[in-house]
C-alpha cells in the first residue's frame, strides 16, 4: 500500500461524498495503490449511514466507527492505527484541507522528508479569533520546548516511521499538534490559503478551543509549574518585605491608620495568586490521574468496507 488517508469525521454526512470525488479525482495520478480510513467519531447525523455507502461503493475505502464521539484527536488515533500505508495523510473530512495540495506535500515527502505539513493563512477568519490565536502561539513557544506553529494543524502526510513513532506514544490524552512535533524528525512546510467551511460550522466551539489552547501548554512540560513556584516566590517575599516595613513604622512611632484599600488589595491579591497556582497544580495532577488509569483512547463500536476482513466473510 503506497499511501493512507485518515480523515475523522464528526456529523460530516453531508460533505462526505465531495470529499471522496475530490479524493478521487487527485490521488489515483499520484500514488499506485491507496486506501482511504474514514473514521466516524460517534456521529449523530447520518455520517455512519454515508461512510457505509460510500464504503460499499468503493473498494479503496475503509471505515471505522467509534462508540461514541471521543474526540478528533482519538479518531485520528484509531485511523493512524487502521493504516497500512507506506506514507500516511491525515486530513479533515470537510474539505478545509484542499486536496489539491496533496500532490506537492507528497512531492516533498519523496524528496526525503518524513512529515510534510500544511501550514494555513489566517484568510477570511474572524479577526478576533486570529488575533487570539496569534497571542497564544507566541506565549506557547515560550512556555514549551517543542515548537507549535500557528496555522500547523493535522494536515499532513509521514512517513511509515514517523506514523509508527507516533503511534509509539502511549499517552491517552493527547495533543497531536504537539506530537508530531515532539517525534521530530525531517520536515517540510507547505504554505496554503486558508478555506472557509463549506457546510456547517466547525466543531470546535470558542470553549473548547481555550480547552485545547490549555492541552497545548500543559502536554508538553512543567515549565508552568516552575512559573508558578517562581510567582508564588515572589509574592511571598513582597508580602514580607511589607510586614518587615508596617514593624518598622510601628517601632519608629508612625503606626499610621491601617488602610482599608491596602487590606483589600492584599487579600484578593493573594487570593487570586492561590487560586491560579492551585489551578496550575490541579492541572497537572489531573493529567497524572487521567493517565494513570490507563484507559484505551477509544473503542471501536463497528468497522467495514469491500477490502474489510469482515466483508470478505460475508461474500
Ligand atoms: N472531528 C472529529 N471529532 C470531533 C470534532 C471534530 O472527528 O469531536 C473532525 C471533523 O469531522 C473534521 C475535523 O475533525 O473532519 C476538524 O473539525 P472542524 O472542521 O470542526 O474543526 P476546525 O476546522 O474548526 O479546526
Ligand atoms: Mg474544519
Amino acid at each position: 500500500m503506497d499511501l493512507s488517508v485518515v480523515v475523522p469525521c464528526f456529523n460530516e454526512a453531508r460533505g462526505l461524498h465531495e470529499l471522496r470525488d475530490e479524493l478521487n479525482s487527485v490521488l489515483p495520478a499520484l500514488v499506485g495503490r491507496f486506501e482511504v480510513v474514514l473514521v466516524d467519531d460517534g456521529s449523530t447525523d447520518g455520517t455512519l449511514e454515508e461512510v457505509r455507502r460510500l464504503c460499499s461503493l468503493d473498494s479503496r475505502y475503509r471505515y471505522l466507527s467509534l462508540s461514541r464521539n471521543f474526540g478528533k484527536e482519538s479518531a485520528m488515533l484509531a485511523g493512524l492505527h487502521e493504516a497500512n500505508g507506506d506514507r500516511v495523510l491525515l486530513m479533515d473530512a470537510d474539505l478545509q484541507h484542499p486536496p489539491w495540495l496533496v500532490p506537492e506535500m507528497l512531492r516533498l515527502l519523496d524528496t526525503g522528508y518524513d512529515q510534510v505539513v500544511a501550514r494555513r493563512d489566517r484568510h477570511g477568519e474572524p479577526r478576533a479569533r486570529s488575533l487570539l490565536s496569534k497571542l497564544y502561539y507566541l506565549g506557547v513557544n515560550k512556555l514549551t520546548d517543542v515548537p507549535l506553529q500557528d496555522g500547523v494543524g493535522d494536515f499532513r502526510v509521514l512517513s511509515r516511521r514517523a506514523a509508527d513513532a507516533v503511534l509509539a506514544i502511549p499517552e491517552s490524552n493527547r495533543f497531536s499538534k504537539g506530537l508530531f512535533a515532539w517525534v521530530g524528525f525531517p520536515t517540510a512546510t507547505v504554505p496554503y490559503r486558508n478555506v472557509t467551511r463549506k457546510h456547517d460550522q466547525s466543531c470546535y466551539s470558542f470553549g473548547k478551543l481555550v480547552n485545547y489552547g490549555i492541552d497545548g501548554v500543559v502536554s508538553f512540560n512543567s515549565t508552568p509549574l516552575r512559573a508558578a513556584v517562581y510567582l508564588g516566590g515572589a509574592v511571598t517575599a513582597l508580602a514580607f518585605a511589607y510586614a518587615v516595613y508596617v514593624v518598622w513604622c510601628a517601632l519608629a512611632g508612625h503606626p499610621g491608620v491601617p488602610g482599608y484599600a491596602t487590606l483589600m488589595v492584599g487579600i484578593s491579591g493573594f487570593g487570586g495568586m492561590q487560586l491560579l497556582l492551585l489551578g496550575v497544580v490541579g492541572e497537572y495532577v489531573g493529567r497524572i490521574y487521567v493517565e494513570s488509569k490507563h484507559r484505551p483512547a477509544y473503542f471501536i463500536k463497528e468497522a467495514g468496507g469491500l477490502a474489510h476482513p469482515a466483508a470478505a466473510q460475508r461474500v
